[in-house]
């Protein structure tokens, strides 16, 4: 038997000879690096494994034997020097595997690990292939783990082991991926459950897919967002989808957001989600950065200019953006709190302190990140942005760790959102937050 290495080098060797500054290199990094090939796909006894289908990653697919393959990841078109310092995250393998035979049958698959993970100057970065892997039926979004005896850590890949119905088909994938194909349908079901709820089309994203936002209640008032991270490899539409059911349904949440407009943001990087990324758009663009020259009406990436400008017609009072990945070597989940200094407005500047002992109280207080003024990296973030040019009251949520699931996603996502209404709504009963709201908009 060969190991997963002598298999098959998984990228190619373009990667490691191009270096870019992490700084300098955010605007430029895709016409710097040579975009990898989008799919693959392999027929093989019986066996037809293919990356070419929605959120779809795969850089090559091998046979190693009889009822054997394996699988490699294909990269974004980030240079690993960046990849080993930030800001990325997640690796996601995904595919489509079909048993042709009108038998049942098992299939042993090696996902490979890329060299550079194993381990180099910055450690090693193998654990974001080594976690539960996910498998759901073709036409389903629903996914189950593989289980914990059917999945195996070898030095340089992981081994699944996986059983196949005659004529089945499985999806197998590193991350529970929500396709882009079923947001829209997802949408209409909540913005009918609700009567004060509508869709709105923000943008049409590079390769011509629509950005959608849901609103619920009534325009005018100041307006709370929820959105999920534009990183593809952090699925975290589920927690935002799961927050606008329960706005829309629970009358808890019903009665606690009356005073205000909450606006839900599931996917707005739909491309990157569509091709299976992990932090990019097609482009290579790395869409969840890029807000400060947004922010200044500078040039940007296209998605990013498309959510700034929404959110700039009705600047928030309050923004969560919710990141999400089930990672062992991430400790606990919480916020990142960016300094308070950044305020202007002092009313704004205690509500933003409020919020944030509420979603501390909220999470592991270890999980709990402060962000100085002035970091080059995170002047680049949306929330960021929104407190600078704004005074929004805004965090970026880090759902990160080896106890996060997607159920958890979602759970967490709802208890984000009862806690900042309590929050804001308790100091907004005063008028005064209102005002504040009024004053930095007019
Ligand atoms: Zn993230």
């Amino acid at each position: 038997m060969k190991s997963c290495d002598e298999t098959l080098s998984p990228t190619g060797g373009w990667l490691a000879s191009v270096c870019v500054c992490l700084l300098c290199g955010f605007a430029t990094l895709g016409t710097m690096v040579p975009m990898p090939l989008r799919a693959a796909s392999l027929s093989v006894g019986g066996w037809s494994l293919s990356s070419e289908i929605e959120c779809g990653n795969a850089g090559r697919i091998l046979q190693v034997g009889e009822n054997h393959v394996a699988i490699a990841p294909r990269e974004d078109a980030i240079p690993v020097q960046v990849q080993v310092t930030g800001p990325i995250s997640s690796y996601v393998v995904c595919c489509e595997i079909a048993n042709e035979s009108s038998t049942a049958r098992r299939l042993t698959v090696d996902v490979i690990i890329p060299e550079w993970m194993l381990g180099g100057p910055k450690g090693r970065f193998d654990y974001y292939l080594r976690r539960p892997y996910l498998l759901r039926a073709p036409q389903s979004v629903a996914w189950t783990e593989v289980a914990a005896a059917d999945q195996a850590d070898r030095p340089d890949c992981v081994r699944l082991t996986l059983s196949f119905g005659p004529h089945e088909r499985k999806v197998l994938s590193t991350i529970p991926s929500f396709p882009f194909s079923a947001l829209q349908r997802e949408l209409e079901a909540i913005a009918r459950s609700s009567g004060d709820a509508r869709m709105r089309r923000i943008g049409i994203s590079e390769e011509g897919r629509e950005m959608w936002s849901l609103e619920l209640g009534a325009d005018g008032k100041p307006t709370l967002v929820f959105a999920a991270t534009a990183q593809p490899g952090e699925p975290s539409a589920w927690a935002i989808l799961a927050m606008a059911r329960a706005a829309a349904a629970d009358p808890e949440l019903v009665k606690l957001r009356a005073n205000y407009q909450l606006v839900f943001l599931p996917m707005p990087n739909p491309d990157g989600v569509a091709h299976g990324y992990a932090n990019t758009n097609p482009n290579g663009k790395m869409v969840f950065i890029g807000f400060e020259a947004a922010a200044k009406k500078g040039e940007t990436f296209h998605e990013t200019r498309v959510v700034w400008d929404y959110l700039a017609e009705n600047p928030p009072l309050a923004l969560v953006e919710f990141h999400f990945l089930s990672l062992p070597n991430h400790k606990v989940t919480g916020p990142y709190v960016i300094d308070p200094i950044l305020f202007t407005n002092p009313e704004r500047r205690a509500l933003s302190q409020n919020l944030a002992q509420a979603l501390t109280a909220l999470s592991d207080p270890r999980g709990v990140r402060r962000v100085a003024a002035g970091h080059a990296m995170w002047k680049q973030l949306l929330p960021y942005q929104a407190i600078v040019t704004w005074n929004t009251v805004a965090f970026l949520y880090q759902n990160t760790g080896p106890s996060t699931s997607l159920r958890q996603s979602e759970q967490r996502g709802i208890e984000i959102l009862k806690v900042t209404l309590q929050t804001i709504g308790h100091a907004g009963t005063d008028d005064a937050s209102a005002k504040a709201a009024r004053a930095v908009r007019d």
